[in-house]
């Protein structure tokens, strides 16, 4: 039977039937689906196009057979979450934050992603019980200045709990952030509605929502609308994107995201090195790949477009930054720059430069050039 175009996609019969998989590989993929939940929701089956097999939307939620293939560095666990579990539904790795995770289900299942052992439809949410204690862990633990709601995805909540939570951090002295991650926006914009806005509503914590979007044709009009309207609530909106071979690994993608990301009002705040899930190498780039990537939207984007490239340490030893380094050290305690073209300066420029590049010196009282010609004095 013909899924009507407004349905969700729940299985590989329902992608077969939405013209985005052949029966044959559908057959083959039984063993793909059996381990890893299947969703794609309406919003985003429209944005794929059925006649480009590599279509970056499909890649990141039609499963595939290279999904079965186990890379010997790839963890159940990559991130190590559950060593850093005090109890369930809570991660807590950083003293000043922490995970809170409601639910497990998602709107969509990425292909890609970190959490696959752990988010699904047969995951279970936690039970009011389970809810209450962790509520309860935060609130005896004064150090926690954030809390990150995440899961699953925590806008999969109804309204009603949803309000419930937030009102319960809200009501929490020293939770001074409530920070959401979630794809709801770009998956199922109708979600965003008036009573899930109002759900959002805080007296005294600050909310920003982290936005999960990695292509450019993730943000159509439903999309872009609905993150208008949680701006235009007074959300400050970020997004998180993962760099994935096939999908934004390369340079017009990646740069067509950032842009699309800024139009949308949603600031670029992270772009995650793949994490090494099962069955999930052939999405990864190398980190060099990555770099090289980082270093182009530096010369080519504007700096609001600018996420910080950040690997999270297998093991659970937190996120650091791996983009490009334009600062290493130079002779006599002084510093090599490289400028976005390339090419290297020495910093603070030598008094020689100074003297040879045709414009007099400007020195402090202690000889320092401080200016070696009209061009350095410019607008930065
Ligand atoms: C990613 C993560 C955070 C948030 O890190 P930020 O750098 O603040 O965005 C907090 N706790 C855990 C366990 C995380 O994995
Ligand atoms: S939305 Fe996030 S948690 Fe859910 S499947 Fe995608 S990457 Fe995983």
């Amino acid at each position: 039977m013909p899924l009507s175009p407004e349905a969700d996609r729940r299985s590989l019969d329902d992608l077969v039937s939405g013209g985005l998989l052949d029966a044959q590989a559908a057959a083959d993929l039984g063993p793909v689906a059996a381990a890893y939940p299947v969703t794609l929701t309406a919003t985003l089956a429209a944005a794929i196009d059925p006649m480009d097999p590599g279509d970056p939307i499909a890649r990141q939620f039609v499963p595939s057979l290279a999904e079965l293939l186990a890379a010997p560095e790839e963890l159940a666990d990559p991130i190590a979450d559950d060593a850093f579990s005090p109890l369930k539904g809570i991660v807590h790795r950083h003293a000043d934050r922490l995970l809170l995770k409601p639910v497990h289900v998602c709107p969509v299942y990425c292909r890609f992603c970190f959490r696959r052992e752990m988010v699904g439809p047969g995951a279970k949410a936690l039970t009011a019980a389970e809810l209450a204690a962790a509520l309860d862990y935060i609130r005896r633990h004064e150090e926690v200045w954030e809390v990150i709601l995440t899961g699953g995805d925590p806008l999969m909540l109804s309204p009603r709990r949803l309000a419930g939570l937030i009102a319960a951090l809200d009501a929490i002295p020293h939770v001074a952030v409530i920070r959401l991650h979630t794809r709801v926006p770009v998956a199922a914009p109708e979600r965003v509605s008036a009573a899930l806005i109002a759900a959002l509503a805080t007296a005294d914590a600050a909310l920003y929502i982290a936005v999960h979007c990695n292509h450019a044709r993730e943000l159509g009009d439903a999309a872009r609308a609905a993150c208008a309207r949680l701006s235009g609530a007074g959300i400050p909106l970020l997004g998180q994107s993962v760099l994935l071979r096939g999908v934004n690994d390369d340079e017009a993608s990646l740069t067509a995201l950032m842009r699309a990301l800024v139009k949308a009002r949603i600031k670029p705040y992270y772009l995650h090195q793949g994490d090494l899930a099962p069955g999930t190498a052939h999405f990864r780039t190398t980190i060099t790949e990555g770099q090289a990537l980082m270093r182009h939207l530096r010369a080519n984007a504007s700096g609001l477009c600018q996420p910080h490239y950040v690997l999270d340490i297998p093991g659970g030893h937190g996120k650091v930054p791996i983009g490009p380094a334009y600062l290493a050290p130079g002779p006599e305690g002084g510093y090599e720059v490289t400028d976005l073209a390339g090419n290297r300066h020495a910093y603070p420029p030598a008094p020689a430069d100074a003297a040879t590049s045709g414009a007099p010196a400007v020195l402090d009282d202690d000889g320092r050039v401080l200016r070696s010609s009209p061009e350095g004095s410019g607008v930065r």
